[in-house]
């Protein structure tokens, strides 16, 4: 196994297209808090140009990257981040610009998705907002999102939503959260 297959496999991600260099983490202090962000390069490679479907006859060509910076499960217990150094590439026959685009992260999102499964999981039995949001390092209100979300879109829910939790489970979490909310507002 590659070392990048390992290191995915450690983040628990799956994604073919991510390459990791030689120094991929670092341990940096962000408020006052030790934390790792692992360095991630993403790259697609693309039969046809995805903004108006032209054919790549080498006409699709690097432009740029794009960086951002994702936050991700912790790592034994440290708070930690993807920073991801996206491509960016023009196409020479509408010339329009994109960015590399991977399953791990929703487009424009800076929380991972298997971030979004997590926080799905501790609210599933009934962990406090606060401890959930703080594990996770994100605020209350982003978990109430993440919540809604999941519930009213059905085609994230089904992306999402663990296997083992089935809508009837979820639409009575989401009333004990919504009840709850109520409560203390
Ligand atoms: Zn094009």
């Amino acid at each position: 196994m590659s070392i990048i297959n390992s290191i995915l496999k450690t983040l628990n991600m799956e994604e073919k297209n991510i390459i990791f260099n030689e120094n991929f983490v670092e341990k940096i202090n962000i408020n006052k808090t030790n934390c790792l962000i692992y360095i991630g390069y993403l790259k697609n490679e693309y039969e046809y140009c995805p903004i108006y479907g032209c054919k790549n006859d080498n006409t699709i060509i690097k432009n740029g990257t794009k960086t951002s910076l994702i936050k991700i499960p912790k790592v034994s217990e440290l708070t930690s981040y993807l920073e991801l150094i996206k491509q960016r590439y023009k196409c020479k026959n509408c010339r329009k610009r994109f960015n590399a685009s991977t399953n791990i992260v929703d487009y424009r999102c800076h929380i991972s998705n298997n971030t979004k499964y997590s926080i799905i999981k501790y609210a599933k039995d009934i962990i406090p907002n606060t401890y959930i949001a703080k594990n996770h390092n994100v605020s209350n209100m982003t978990i109430q999102r993440i919540i809604n979300k999941i519930y009213d879109d059905e085609k994230l829910y089904r992306n999402y939503l663990p296997e083992n939790i089935c809508i009837d489970e979820f639409t009575a979490l989401k009333r004990k959260m919504d009840s709850h909310m109520m409560k203390n507002s």
